[in-house]
């Protein structure tokens, strides 16, 4: 539910191409066999292609010129051959009062556009219950940030000032498109449109970008991802399970610390179900409403895949021990907040004989979108019933909402 900025200085484009270089794939995206092969292409060892990996995700260096690793006769070659890392870089970044970063992260193609891509310390709550932190929970500071005037316009920014830290615990929310073509009734990325996927390269550097940002020790501190970015990731299944891959065997990040968000696209969750385990993030369904009449009328989606097609999907999905499925449900002021759809969730929810539990959206309000934010004592009256029916809910915390990073409100905000 992100909303992108879009193509802004061409410069670099231009700078892209100057000397007549033949543009190539960006190394960043390529997994390890991928750059082993383009080394063997280029005449070189192939376990040039691991030095490679270990170079762009775990050690995070941004600049051919700057793997130190390779020899340096092999750097300018590869230089002058047109390879380039590219990786996604942060343009702009808004800082919020409690501690919540929204950036600008500009991609990898040649049209320059940009995505959403959110840091929150501590998270938001959405972890709880859902066996994230089963094997204990630390209590942890996040860093001191830098001001925004010391990162703008720096094109390879450092985190070195992080220096020595305690482990930091911190959810990064990702990007999977540019824009969406879902048409949920609530939702500001809704109103893009889909403008285009994001390649495998472009949905892990946000992420890969984010921990070089912050300095994150990969097994350390504990970080965990959340593909609820703008776009919808079963639309877009191959990138992003690629980015999870990437992610999982490069970046050397835990899947059971990463929770894709779908509408309930049926198709994406039944090959998400035949994922292996070991690669798999856990589920989260945006249900958002008690029934179908009213899920159909804010998500359109319904009516192509009900509720019922959703969680028959759902139940081919082998669950991790103490792995819930997570429920979303964005409460609309008046329109599913009620009482009785109260009730609705609580038994739908325990039909489906699923480990679930609920996670509890207050809806952000947009700009041009005609719905209004639950009363609180409604969104507490809300989770008591599901609770006193046997339900875990939680309430998602709106995070940095004085920098329009909360759910649904990442909006286009600047452009360059
Ligand atoms: N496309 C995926 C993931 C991104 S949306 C999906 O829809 O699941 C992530 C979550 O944000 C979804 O649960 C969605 O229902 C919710 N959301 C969208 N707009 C919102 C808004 N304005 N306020 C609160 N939550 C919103
Ligand atoms: Fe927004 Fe719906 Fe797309 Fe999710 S699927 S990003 S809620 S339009």
């Amino acid at each position: 539910m992100l909303t992108p900025a879009v193509s802004e200085d061409l410069s670099q484009l231009v700078q892209l191409d100057a000397g007549g270089q033949r543009s190539r794939e960006p190394l960043f995206g390529l997994d390890a066999e991928a750059l082993a092969a383009r080394m063997v292409e280029a005449g070189e060892p192939a376990w040039r292609g691991r030095q490679l990996a270990e170079a762009l995700y775990r050690q995070r260096v941004a600049e051919i010129r700057e793997i130190t690793t390779l020899p340096k006769v092999l750097r300018q070659r590869l230089d002058a051959e047109g390879w380039r890392v590219n990786r996604p870089e942060i343009v702009q970044v808004f800082q919020s009062a409690d501690g919540t970063e929204r950036y600008l992260v500009r991609c990898q193609g040649g049209d320059r556009l940009t995505v959403e891509t959110v840091w929150m310390p501590e998270g938001d709550g959405g972890e709880t219950g859902d066996g994230s932190d089963a094997d204990g929970v630390e209590t942890l500071r996040a860093p001191s940030i830098p001001l925004l005037s010391e990162v703008e316009g720096s094109a390879s920014f450092n985190a070195e000032w992080v220096g020595n830290h305690e482990p930091q615990k911190a959810t990064i929310c990702v990007s999977s498109q540019v824009g969406c073509a879902v048409n949920c009734q609530f939702c500001l990325t809704a109103k893009l449109g889909l403008q285009r996927s994001l390649t495998a390269g472009e949905i892990a550097g946000q992420v890969v970008a984010v921990l070089a940002r912050h300095a994150v020790e990969v097994g350390r501190d504990r970080v965990n991802l959340v593909f609820m970015g703008m776009g919808e990731p079963f639309l877009n299944y191959d990138n992003f399970m690629a980015a999870v891959r990437l992610l999982v065997r490069e970046v050397g990040l835990s899947p059971q610390r990463m929770t894709v968000s779908t509408s309930g696209i049926v198709p994406g969750i039944e090959r998400f179900a035949a994922e292996p385990p070991e690669l798999r993030p856990k589920l989260a369904i945006s249900l958002n409403a008690p029934n179908d009449t009213i899920r159909g009328e804010i998500m359109p989606i319904n009516r192509k895949w009900p509720i019922k097609a959703v969680v028959d999907a759902v139940r081919q999905v082998q669950l991790r021990p103490r792995e819930r499925i997570t429920f979303e449900y964005v409460l609309l002021g008046g329109v599913t907040d009620r009482p009785e759809h109260a009730q609705e969730v609580a038994h739908l929810v325990r039909r489906t004989g699923l480990p679930a539990k609920v996670n509890l959206i207050a809806w952000n309000p947009g700009p041009g979108i005609g719905y209004s934010t639950p009363q609180p004592e409604a969104v507490e009256a809300f989770r008591k019933t599901l609770t006193d029916g046997g339900i875990p809910a939680y309430l998602r915390k709106p995070r940095g909402r004085d920098i329009y990073a909360a759910c649904g409100q990442l909006k286009r905000t600047v452009e360059g």
